[in-house]
């Protein structure tokens, strides 16, 4: 982990089209700002719709008269290994840039964020291998049914600001793997390890307009990409409010949507739980990437019996957490990742001591400079106040009791969102029964946030629908073929009676 630092080299990127560097058709950028500093760091391209358009048509090339499509899955694989090589030998250029960009602790970025990502890569690559259509066989005895996995088309993927580098990672490269071809839209505020992605993208070989960057506002190019009839599918990770809006754009044009939207994951402690291993692992849900997960552990239900003994503890660890600069290997969290969402963050703190008791409130007075904050958690008995329903983002954890296993199950399943969730026990059937009853995607026992690259992160309720990681992403991004091959070689077959003519 030594030699990571602040990227004080300022980078100006251009749009990635073509596997070519090109300037906005109107030559205007917008800044990229250190959250942990406020420092410019980079510059990058305001694409607008005309070069959103000139990506689409050079993804639309490469996938109608290009080679990609029709190459082995072997060599798709070999190019993506190729890919994850380049990442794993650049991991500190990854690394530094990441962690200037979001400002996240260096041990986050390197041995979580960049590491998990080149896992993410090698298992597309080797899944790419692995799309078959079920075996061949006579459904009806005159003929046989063949079912071809082919790839959807021309995909826009359109990623948030919480986890760059691996959001990319999930959306852009299964699509692919699965030998479509991607136009990718970063959130503005954390461009950099994608458009050092399309650096890696180049030097692996990976032929012209597969692989295609253009950043800028939401509301053209991302609106553009859902619009544009040589658009296949989007495959969109972000907010509701936008994954709504975009929906409704991309309904014009029936395209294929996957939409991995918000989330606010219950944690539910179990009387008979570990309770150290139970609040180490709530300080870990609640506080990994500052709260600004989707799976974050925001709704932490506790049984009454062992609810005060759990506070105590659960504060106690929390007291201990290190909030501070990104680059010291000590820190456990870094800032928020813009004025804006701090300012957010802090509305909902604000609307939490209306709503809630403060359990636990850290001291904000030492931050000089950078969008920092520290952990709030509070505690009511209002399973519908707004903090325990929205998404807040930030290290606002919010605690509850519960008496018996049907009132934990209702509570936990009552909100919009249906993401993560996590059971803590001891007792196995309590766990099973949980696991079954619980409406979330995942459902972790005894542990809060893995995800291996080979189990599907897939929503339930409005936090979306689809897959992101797994065998099952590919398949997202293929659409089925049904392929019948008449066996009877008879002119009139059996059932022609049907439409003409005589049985
Ligand atoms: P966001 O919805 O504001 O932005 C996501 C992307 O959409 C960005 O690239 C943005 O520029 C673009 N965009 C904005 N307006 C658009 C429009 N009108 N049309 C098309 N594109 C538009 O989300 P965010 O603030 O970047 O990210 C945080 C959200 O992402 C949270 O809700 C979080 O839960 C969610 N998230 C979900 C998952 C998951 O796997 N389900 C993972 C990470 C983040």
């Amino acid at each position: 982990m030594g030699g990571i630092r602040f990227t004080n080299m300022m980078k100006n990127y251009g749009l990635f089209i073509n596997n070519e560097w090109v300037k906005s058709d109107k030559e205007e950028q917008e800044s990229v700002v250190n959250p942990a500093n406020e420092m410019e760091i980079a510059t990058i391209q305001k694409g607008g719709v005309g070069d959103t358009r000139a990506a689409i048509d050079a993804a639309r090339e490469a996938f109608d008269k290009g080679e990609w499509p029709k190459l082995s899955p072997a060599s798709r694989a070999e190019f993506i290994l190729r890919l994850s090589r380049y990442v794993e030998e650049d991991i500190i250029k990854f690394g530094e840039t990441e962690l200037a960009n979001t400002g996240k602790p260096v041990k986050q970025v390197v041995d979580y964020d960049v590491a998990y990502t080149i896992d993410n890569l090698r298992f597309f690559a080797g899944a790419a291998r692995l799309i078959d259509g079920v075996a061949a066989k006579e459904y009806v005895t005159d003929g046989t049914s063949i079912l071809r996995r082919e790839p959807v088309g021309v995909v826009a993927a359109i990623t948030p600001w919480n986890y760059p580098l691996m959001m990319i990672a999930w959306r852009a490269i299964p699509a692919i793997a699965a030998g479509n071809t991607v136009v990718v839209k970063p959130a503005s505020y954390t461009p950099m390890t994608t458009l050092e992605l399309a650096k890696a993208v180049k030097d692996a070989g990976i032929p012209k307009g597969v692989f295609n960057v253009v950043t800028g506002p939401g509301k053209t190019v991302g609106e553009e990409l859902a619009r544009n009839d040589k658009v296949d599918m989007i495959a969109f990770t972000g907010s509701n409010e936008v994954g709504k809006r975009i929906s409704g754009i991309a309904s014009a044009t029936v395209k294929r949507l996957s939409l991995e939207l918000g989330g606010k994951a219950p944690f539910i402690v179990f009387e008979d739980a570990d309770l150290d291993a139970a609040t180490e692992g709530a300080v870990v849900g609640a506080f990994v990437n500052n709260g600004q997960d989707c799976s974050a552990a925001t709704r932490i239900y506790v049984q009454e019996g062992i609810y005060d003994k759990f506070k105590a503890l659960y504060i106690e660890k929390i007291r201990k957490i290190r909030v501070g600069s990104p680059t010291d290997p000590k820190t456990d969290l870094g800032p928020l990742i813009s004025t804006d969402h701090l300012k957010r963050v802090r509305s909902y703190i604000e609307l939490g001591k209306k709503e809630g008791e403060v359990l636990y409130e850290g001291n904000n007075d030492d931050f000089r400079s950078g969008y920092f904050t520290r952990p709030v958690v509070f505690g009511t008995e209002n399973n519908r106040a707004r903090i325990v329903q929205e998404e807040i983002f930030g290290p606002v954890p919010v605690m509850l009791k519960f008496n018996t296993y049907a009132e934990a199950i209702e509570k936990a399943n009552d909100v919009v969102y249906g993401l993560g969730s996590s059971v803590w026990t001891r007792d196995v059937r309590t766990a099973m029964m949980a696991a079954k009853d619980l409406r979330f995607g995942t459902v972790w026992i005894n542990d809060h946030v893995p995800i291996p690259s080979e189990m599907p992160w897939s929503p339930m309720k409005r936090s979306g629908f689809g897959a992101s990681t797994s065998k099952y992403s590919l398949e997202e991004f293929t659409t089925l073929k049904h392929v019948y091959v008449d066996l009877t070689g008879a002119a009139r077959k059996s059932w022609y009676y049907q439409v003409y003519g005589e049985k």
